[in-house]
């Protein structure tokens, strides 16, 4: 029976996606609740029976208190017995059903499937975003949002639903009763409503904004700890626990404040409405009493009024506190939306195609990136690598080499100029043909938090065995993979790697990388500083399969031991974003320039000296 409700909508139903989501909250919410119109419409109209049963009940027990002060038992006995036998059936079997439809409707259909539905589609759409998107924000803090945003909204909704459509159905009953009764009790009733009315308009309006900045404050803390916590070495190695708890601590604190002015409001209209009930109470009750005094109304007209305000009375703080929770949702969804509804800027052109591969020609004609800002990254290079042809990329630290190679991958959109792959300008490709062209293996590979074999098909998931295996031993790590074991028991390829491959030794993590790639088998190979992990010994081994892998692809190859690229076609030296050397190694050692000077200072390979950086 709860089934049937829990499978009412599907959360994960098809949508359109699109790369500009809704940014104002209700368009938003609207979107979202596409699947759930039906479902939301039968809810409004239970409620609205739930509501009319209750004022019912209390119209009828004036009723019963009428008959049993103006009749003898005997008139009761004679008369009324089976109303009385039908209302009992009714309330003892029709009510509960009607309430477990409401209730299931709530708690099965709409609570559990409505945020599913949002932190579902906010994941994928998040997950388009780009590299740049997310070097601009804390990790936590978008995981933060994609966690708080959706039961938010679930929550809201349950909230309209709820105590709302409940809420509205039963005052307009009660002052149907009352006007049925006496009309003259309706006033009170009206006059409580409108100041009810502005006491929950002063409260509305201060709620979304104090809970957004709560619901604020609260990402930021998930953001900061969540940062010590990847961070854990350099926090340990620069002994900044202190640091770090202080800067925590800013965060946490601001959550303690937000949160308390969050609170201040519903305490201030805590006070406020129990004052205005109290004059809901006596105005009704007394006013009936001073009627009934006059002998213009029923005992049973004034029960069932006291009734109708006690049980108002109760309503509206739950109702105010329904409300209030609903407004600080729509502020917690206004500030997840700003991470879940923002437009995905990195996107495909309209009519993109699929990159039309052929030979593997690289041009770049003008580009220039320097990250939005006025000076830095790359400075307008013009760069033709032919076919198959092998780039060593050499230049100081932060000479823009990385940059070059992610602008390859349309990692970031170029601010000037065109790069094209075989006569293909990459905007104009789709993302994913042309990053299945490449494969690159980073400076720092970071692995999934799986295990080793996960890793390794992330390069082609349809690989063999046999196939992962031989690219685990082209890169060195068949030996040392067999030997793993992680603490739940597992082990060879099935052992986990830990968070961005952390129980891995650099040098392991990087072969694993090298495999994955190697499995992948794309054209176009990207090398950034892929060997800078490796002992000399693994060095020249991994060396001899780099070469292999090279065979027939066009690559870049980013290195500062220099060793690694001597052999390079051609090698490339970068300066300040701007292509400062072109030739083979003779020939950048006979122009006796930046290339020749660190090949000087190279002492077992290395480029030496003040001008690189550390991890060289
Ligand atoms: P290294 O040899 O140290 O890896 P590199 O030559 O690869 O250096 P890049 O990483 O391309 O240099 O960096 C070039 C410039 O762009 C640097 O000034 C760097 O600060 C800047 N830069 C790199 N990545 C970003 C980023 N995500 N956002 C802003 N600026 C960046």
């Amino acid at each position: 029976m709860l089934g049937f409700f829990e499978r009412l909508v599907n959360p994960y139903v098809d949508y359109q996606e699109t790369d500009t989501p809704p940014t104002k909250l209700w368009p938003f919410m609207r979107e979202y609740a596409r699947p759930f119109a039906k479902v939301f419409w039968v809810t409004a109209i239970v409620s609205v029976i739930v509501a009319a049963v209750e004022v019912g009940l209390i119209w009828y027990m004036g009723r019963v208190v009428d008959l049993l002060t103006g009749l003898s038992p005997e008139e009761i006995r004679a008369n009324y017995v089976t109303e009385f036998i039908l209302v009992a059936l009714f309330v003892l079997f029709l009510r509960p059903l009607i309430q477990v439809v409401d209730v299931a409707l709530l708690n099965q259909t709409i609570l559990p499937n409505f945020g599913t539905l949002i932190r579902w589609r906010a994941h994928k759409h998040v997950l388009r975003q780009s590299i740049g998107w997310f070097e601009n924000d804390f990790a936590g803090r978008i995981a933060n949002r994609i966690m708080q945003t959706p039961p938010a909204a679930g929550e809201a909704a349950f909230q309209v639903f709820d105590a709302m459509t409940f809420a509205v159905a039963y005052l307009v009953g009660a002052a149907v009763l009352l006007m049925g009764s006496d009309p003259r009790l309706v006033l009170p009733l009206i006059a409580w409503f409108g100041l009810y009315v502005l006491l929950v308009r002063w409260t509305m309006k201060r709620v979304g904004p104090a809970s957004k900045a709560a619901s604020d404050a609260r990402s930021t803390v998930t953001g900061r700890v969540v940062d010590s916590y990847t961070n854990i070495h350099s926090v340990k190695l620069f002994a900044h626990d202190d640091t770090e708890i202080k800067w925590a601590g800013e965060a946490i604190e601001k959550t303690r404040k937000t949160f308390q002015a969050e609170m201040r409001i519903f305490t201030k209209m805590d006070v406020m409405l129990v004052t205005l009930n109290g004059f809901l109470i006596v105005g009704v009750v007394g006013w009936g009493i001073w009627l009934w005094m006059l002998g213009s109304a029923s005992v049973g007209v004034v029960a069932a009024a006291s009734a109708l305000c006690l049980r108002l009375n109760a309503m509206t703080g739950w109702i105010m506190w329904a409300l209030s929770s609903f407004f600080r949702n729509l502020g917690v969804i206004s500030e997840g939306m700003e991470t879940i509804a923002q437009p995905v800027t990195l996107v495909d052109a309209p009519d993109a195609k699929s990159l039309d591969f052929r030979e593997g020609k690289i041009e770049m004609q003008g580009v220039v990136h320097r990250y939005g800002r006025d000076t830095g990254g790359i400075d307008g290079v013009d760069l033709r690598v032919e076919p198959g042809q092998k780039i060593g990329l050499v230049g100081r630290s932060g000479a823009g080499k990385t940059t070059l190679v992610k602008l390859l991958l349309r990692f970031y959109d170029i601010e000037g100029g065109t790069i094209l792959v075989d006569d293909q300008d990459i905007s104009r490709v789709t993302q994913n043909s042309l990053r299945r062209q490449i494969g690159m293996v980073q400076q720092d590979s970071s692995l999934l938090h799986r295990s080793v074999r996960e890793n390794l098909l992330y390069g082609r998931p349809d690989a063999t065995e046999e196939e992962m295996i031989a690219a685990a031993k082209q890169a060195e790590a068949h030996d040392f993979i067999l030997d793993l074991e992680d603490p739940e028991g597992r082990r060879g390829y099935d052992a986990e790697v830990g968070e961005r491959g952390v129980k891995l030794s650099g040098g392991q993590r990087q072969r694993v990388a090298l495999a994955r790639v190697i499995l992948k088998d794309a054209p176009i190979l990207l090398l950034d500083e892929a060997t800078s992990a490796l002992d000399s010994e693994v060095e020249a081994a991994i060396q001899d399969t780099l070469y292999d892998m090279m065979e027939g692809k066009t690559v870049l190859a980013i290195a500062h031991r220099l060793s690694t690229i001597a052999k390079m076609d051609r090698i490339i030296v970068l300066d300040q974003g701007l292509i400062v050397e072109d030739g083979n190694h003779a020939e950048l050692l006979a122009k006796g320039g930046i290339y020749a000077g660190f090949w000087a200072r190279q002492s077992g390979g290395f480029i030496g000296g003040d001008e690189v950086n550390e991890h060289g």
